[in-house]
């Protein structure tokens, strides 16, 4: 158990052990041969406590779990009854919502405004999405006439769940990017072992008391908190997971679907890296508007919070930045005029903007890009040092005149750095944003019928958004193209994934 300290004199606490068959443990082989692990506050540099992590015979004992859990009520359960405790976890995650809010900030160093009204509303949201669907995973009837005379035969198909599901998690959002994956596959009545990332566990670790008091039956639910080589290598080469859900790098998710492939040909789906074009078009600058009133001026507060939000650290960052040469100058200057202003502070001070990167490794990572833009020749308009010299804060940066081939026009940097480029047509510029591994979203400012349409046809994406950026919703589906992943989070084209299509022919003989 550890005490975390939030605002003013609250401090709350949190079970750090082993959560399997609804219990807290130190596992079946106890602690002794465990690593111990150090949860860093991100903004104080302060050890909030220590943990041990788990390990192999943790993962195998709560797959048996899962798999007992499975066999024996949950899989035959009636799914409205699934959805109900899907809808009062709902109810729990919102009367414990400033806890967890709290304990997100805490732990990945954002501020606790974008926990509290983003990230708590998206996880609510998307608990209750889910739990609609519960019960509505209906298969089809297909007539396929009379096989022989006199014997109607025709045939049924229906959503089976897959059994066991393993789920391996990044640190950046990590309550709503679980909840992306866990309400579906629990709504479609699968059991779950669970990864959080072993540097941002507590909001996982909140949430298995609330899954428990919500009354899902044990071993329906189960998290082990460990590294990735341990504890993640083991649910992705586990011989009794039916399907791994993982979020992270695309570098490790192309380990992750390599074990998952030689062990027993389990299911995967990746929701992996990004490097995201935004495209403004000089359109949509009109001198007769005031700025308030212009779509210029929201491009530049989209760019911004695309870009800044959680300090960066977003699958989705709009991160490349294409800007229509007739406005490049002035968005430039705009942009930089917002950055400037930009609270760097406590995460959970309300006037804060932006936190800490969420550890010394990111900070160190993203500071080194900051470098290597400048040696390779962008303008460095503001920010690329580290900021103060307690926490791991980074000031926002600006780079501008990025061109292509540069290093940070083309890797993920994963933090609060933007890239400014300039273009001239609305071919070049499509053919340029396509020019990345990546694809998981896009977004496009114009007022052009014409251009929005061509722009979001031709955006080699996920999801495109236009005149907007960042809008996400639980009926929507979120993933993306090329190395940004496989499969879809979210809405109802999630559910496929954590379903089979079973197939029954029904035949008479009379
Ligand atoms: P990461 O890939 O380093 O780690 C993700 C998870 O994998 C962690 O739980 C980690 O412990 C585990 N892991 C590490 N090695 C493993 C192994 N060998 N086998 C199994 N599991 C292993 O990613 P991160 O640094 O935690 O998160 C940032 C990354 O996640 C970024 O690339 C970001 O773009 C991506 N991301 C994508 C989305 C999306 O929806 N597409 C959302 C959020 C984050």
């Amino acid at each position: 158990m550890i005490e975390i300290k939030g605002k003013g004199n609250e401090t709350i606490k949190v079970n750090t052990q082993v959560f399997i068959n609804n219990e807290w443990s130190d596992g079946v082989n106890g602690n002794s041969k465990k690593e111990k692990f150090q949860l860093i506050n991100p903004a104080t540099e302060e050890v909030m406590g220590e943990y041990f992590l788990g390990d192999s015979t943790d993962v195998d004992t709560a797959v048996k779990a899962a798999r007992n859990a499975y066999n024996s009520k949950w899989k035959s359960m009636n799914p409205s009854d699934r959805g109900i405790l899907l809808y009062k976890l709902a109810d729990l995650i919102e009367k414990h919502r400033h806890v967890l809010a709290v304990l997100e900030s805490v732990n990945v160093g954002k501020p606790y405004g974008e926990s509290y009204y983003y990230d708590l509303k998206q996880t609510i949201n998307t608990y209750r999405y889910f739990a609609g669907w519960a019960d509505k995973l209906q298969g089809n009837s297909i007539p396929i006439g009379h096989m022989s005379a006199n014997a109607p035969t025709f045939a049924l198909t229906r959503h089976v769940p897959l059994g066991v599901v393993g789920l391996i998690l990044p640190w950046n959002l990590p309550l709503q990017l679980l909840t992306w994956k866990l309400a579906p596959c629990l709504a479609t009545g699968n059991t779950v072992v669970i990864k959080p990332s072993e540097f941002t566990p507590l909001t996982t670790w909140y949430l298995a008391n609330l899954i428990k008091e919500a009354g899902f039956p044990p071993g329906v639910v189960n998290v082990i908190a460990g590294n990735g080589v341990q504890v993640g290598n083991a649910i992705s080469s586990h011989m009794d997971i039916n399907k791994v859900g993982f979020t992270g790098s695309t570098k490790i998710g192309k380990l992750v679907q390599v074990s998952a492939t030689n062990s027993n040909l389990k299911h995967v789906s990746l929701e992996l890296g990004g490097k995201s074009p935004v495209i403004v078009f000089s359109d949509t600058k009109n001198p007769s508007e005031t700025t308030t009133q212009s779509l210029f001026e929201k491009a530049i507060v989209d760019s911004y919070h695309g870009l800044f939000w959680n300090a960066g650290q977003c699958c989705s960052a709009g991160s490349r930045i294409y800007v229509q040469e007739q406005v490049y100058d002035e968005f430039v200057q705009r942009m930089h005029t917002m950055v400037k202003n930009r609270v760097l502070g406590d995460p959970l001070d309300s006037k804060t903007d932006q936190g800490p990167q969420v550890n010394k490794f990111q900070m160190e990572s993203v500071l080194r890009y900051c470098q290597i833009g400048q040696n390779e020749g962008a303008r460095l308009v503001c920010g690329g040092k580290r900021h103060g010299t307690k926490g791991y804060y980074i000031e926002p940066t600006i780079f501008a005149d990025v061109q292509d081939h540069m290093t940070i026009a083309r890797e993920e940097i994963f933090g609060p750095v933007m890239c400014i480029f300039k273009f001239k047509t609305i071919s070049e510029v499509i053919e340029r944003a396509n020019n990345s591994i990546y694809g998981l979203v896009g977004s496009v400012f114009t007022r052009d019928f014409n251009t929005s349409l061509v722009v979001s046809e031709q955006l080699d994406v996920g999801l495109v958004w236009v005149n907007s950026f960042n809008i996400i919703d639980a009926t929507i589906p979120w993933g993306g193209t090329k190395q940004s992943g496989i499969g879809r989070d979210l809405s109802q084209y999630c559910l496929n994934q954590y379903t089979e299509t079973k197939s029954i022919i029904l035949h008479s003989n009379l």
